[in-house]
């Protein structure tokens, strides 16, 4: 219903009366003027005349399903979506959709997070409104040892999504951190529950700093659009390229279910090949230069003495030699 009535606000340049729109919806006066007072606190600018009716003024920049909705082109991924102003941790609740048997493509979004989640239980800043805070919901016919490769999936979608919507270079840190001049744009975190042969749901959770305009002081290798473009972008033109693409990579991948079929186009987006790199593993860090991304998606790395190694993700943490990410240092 909000839906319909803001669809209504935004094809009427000018005014539309609440008995138009009541005509049209088939609801009362009075439940247009409810819906009315609640886009208004949601923050949509409307103004509105005795005699003329109700004249949309401005949208508020929020992730609203009302705001992504209409905008969305996959079929799947986003089609139904749960918002929420403030969370905890998007993958929090997208698990518990996930238990309550909430349908393949369903995306959690909220506009904050007070304990947003990183990997081994390290903390993801996501202040309000800043930013892109959202877990999709994913039931693939694999093997729980290829979901690792879905990580994967999930970075090159974002990447390229951020490549189109801003303009921007920015590229994927093996596995799939982005990065932009060499600090760290979004980071993804993938959950899931399985039994040994077979995946329950997946949860891969997202997290991209948009506008944010300053992180706090223990993250020096955090940056945002804002902090590289001074520009703000529109997050829901972001996420909608983001659920468009994903989608598409996601339905190749699990057909074939080898990640050999989005290789070329992840090592397109991959500024950690042809370079030397610390691998940090949980026995201790060494240096190595980047020769490949196998065809699973691990790293193919050749050590100072000239042996060669392949590592996964999920073992080993890989930084630049001089800090993040090293990528186009100024
Ligand atoms: P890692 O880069 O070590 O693999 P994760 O991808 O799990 O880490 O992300 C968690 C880490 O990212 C945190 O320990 C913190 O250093 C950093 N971090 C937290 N919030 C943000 C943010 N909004 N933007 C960029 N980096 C962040």
């Amino acid at each position: 219903m909000k839906g319909k009535v803001l669809e209504l606000l935004k094809q009427q340049p000018d005014y539309i009366s609440g008995e138009e729109m009541s005509r049209q919806l088939g609801v009362t006066r009075a439940s247009i003027w409810k819906v009315i007072t609640k886009l208004k606190q949601e923050g949509y600018e409307i103004i509105s005349s005795t005699k003329k009716g109700y004249k949309l003024i401005d949208i508020p920049n929020s992730v609203t399903p009302e705001e992504i909705l209409p905008k969305l082109s996959s079929n799947i991924m986003g089609k139904v979506i749960h918002y929420e102003e403030s969370v905890l941790s998007t993958n929090e609740v997208a698990k518990t959709l996930a238990r309550e048997g909430a349908k393949e493509g369903t995306l959690v979004i909220a506009e904050q997070q007070t304990k947003g989640k990183g990997r081994l239980g390290r903390l993801w800043e996501s202040p309000k409104g800043d930013g892109i805070w959202m877990s999709l919901v994913l039931r693939p016919k694999l093997l729980p040892q290829q979901v690792s490769q879905l990580t994967l999936v999930g970075g090159l979608a974002m990447c390229e999504a951020i490549k189109e919507v801003t303009g921007l270079e920015c590229g994927i840190k093996w596995p799939n951190d982005i990065v932009v001049k060499g600090k760290k744009i979004c980071g993804i975190l993938t959950e899931m529950s399985a039994e040994i042969e077979q995946i329950n749901y997946v949860i891969l959770g997202v997290g991209v700093n948009v506008n944010t305009k300053s992180f706090s002081e223990d993250l020096p290798y955090a940056t945002s659009l804002w902090t590289i473009a001074h520009k703000e972008y529109s997050r829901v033109e972001i996420i909608t390229s983001f659920l468009r693409k994903f989608e598409s990579y996601y339905n190749k991948y699990t057909a074939k279910k080898e990640f050999s079929v989005c290789l070329e186009n992840y090592k397109n987006q991959c500024v950690t090949l042809n370079k030397k790199v610390n691998i940090h593993t949980s026995s201790g860090s060494y240096i190595a230069y980047v020769k490949d991304v196998t065809k699973s998606g691990e790293l193919l790395i050749e050590k100072e003495n000239g042996e060669e190694e392949i590592v996964f993700a999920g073992e080993v943490s890989v930084r630049g030699i001089y800090g993040y990410s090293d990528e186009e240092k100024e």
